[in-house]
């Protein structure tokens, strides 16, 4: 058998040189399976960690000094100290590395130096959560070199501080959450107020997760995303008056959301129906999953995206296009977009024996109706980030 990862250790030892110890980490990137726009909105969602990743070799450094080089962002090696005050700074990528070292230290942990190399076979914003597998893989690399472990939440939550703090990436915790603290075999059923998970089993003798990106990126993401956020806050706003305990969106029920029709903005209504119903989509989705009733699943994630194509409004031709080409293909039992909308990518569930009809059925019609080719690929749900060697 050849040893593992040879290609990656050539690679660092050129760029950093030969001598001492490497270690080999990995982060998954992830899908969420239902629950869209529920998480600012104190609500449920239901990801799992997917099988490309980023692998990243490491070695510790005497002299406190921070290298870290990319072979996505190959033009640079990027320098800083952990023994000085870390700034954001260019490149843009390494702001990720930047921040998780600034938060470990902020946290009270002693850090070395080191020099890193990262490594994808993950798409690169292409929605899968490519930025807070670097967050976590830096963070293990880290922890690594000075010999410590950390809960996987704490970690996800100080990674989290890292996105908004050095890359002004106001994210929610869902991307690091999952990426931490995902399970083989299992998607995570998760509360975004509580922060309390729980694993469903998503087996891989009965299922497969396949992910269709429809390679379409809209200009609105960013100003859409600041209008749903509003929206929302105006919808909680109409509810608090009559109801003072709502919070959040969370806290609204179905009935409330019926009998405010005639009397809240017609827009915002359609919101907060969409939230309110995928609330409670996502969590009965997380309980049928488990319970292996896998028709039930499929049926919620198509409801998900009517949902989100009708009251909420973040999808898009090509990807309703998809979600119901998905539909067509046999064993397939949902598909819907995931992710923030506008583009990006579908995600369908499936029977293992179906996977590579969808994908070529889904290649084929898109390529006829748009003459775009997707990137496709299957995936089982795997583990979070772990240290290899
Ligand atoms: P997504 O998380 O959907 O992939 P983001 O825009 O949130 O998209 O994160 C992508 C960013 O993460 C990249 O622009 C880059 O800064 C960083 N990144 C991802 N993978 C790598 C890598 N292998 N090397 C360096 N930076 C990376
Ligand atoms: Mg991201």
């Amino acid at each position: 058998m050849s040893a593992p990862y040879v290609d990656l250790k050539e690679q660092f030892i050129r760029i950093f040189g030969s001598g001492g110890r490497l270690h080999i980490i990995r982060a998954p990137g992830r899908v969420n399976l239902i629950g869209e726009h529920t998480d600012y909105n104190d609500g449920f969602v239901c990801p799992m960690a997917i099988e490309p990743q980023v692998l990243v070799a490491c070695r510790a450094r005497e002299d406190g000094k921070v290298r870290l080089a990319s072979t996505v962002f190959s033009d640079s090696i990027v320098e800083f100290s952990v023994q000085e005050k870390i700034r954001r700074g260019e490149p843009a990528w390494a702001n990720y590395g930047r921040g998780v070292a600034a938060e470990l230290l902020g946290a009270g942990i002693p850090l070395c130096g080191m020099e890193a190399l990262y490594t994808n076979n993950l798409p690169v914003g292409g929605g899968l959560s490519s930025s807070a597998a670097i967050e976590v893989s830096t963070a293990f690399c880290f922890l690594t070199l000075v010999g410590q472990t950390m809960d996987p939440m704490r970690l996800a939550l100080i990674c989290q501080r890292a996105e908004h703090e050095f890359s002004q990436v106001p994210c929610g915790i869902m991307d690091q959450m999952i990426v931490s603290t995902a399970q083989a075999g299992k998607a995570t059923l998760f509360d975004c107020r509580a922060l309390t998970k729980q694993y469903v089993s998503i087996d891989p003798k009965d299922l497969r997760v396949v992910i269709c990106n429809s390679m379409v990126k809209h200009e609105l993401t960013g100003s859409a995303y600041a209008e749903r956020r509003r929206q929302c806050e105006d919808g909680v706003a109409f509810f608090q008056k009559e109801y003072p305990s709502i919070r959040a969106l969370r806290d609204v029920t179905c009935r409330q959301i019926e009998s405010a029709a005639g009397k809240l903005d017609e827009v915002i209504l359609r919101r907060c129906r969409h939230i309110v119903g995928e609330n409670a989509r996502c969590v009965e989705a997380g309980q049928a999953l488990d319970q292996q009733r896998y028709e039930r699943v499929g049926e919620l994630m198509v409801q998900s995206h009517q949902s989100l194509r009708d009251d909420y409004q973040v999808s898009c031709p090509e990807l309703d296009f998809l979600a119901a080409e998905a539909m067509n293909v046999r064993g397939v039992y949902g598909a819907r977009m995931t992710g923030g909308g506008f583009g990006g990518c579908i995600v369908a569930l499936c029977q293992p024996r179906s996977v590579e009809m969808l994908t070529g059925h889904l290649r084929e019609t898109y390529k006829q109706k748009y003459g775009i080719e997707p990137g496709i690929f299957a995936t089982t749900a795997t583990a979070g980030a772990s240290v290899l060697e």
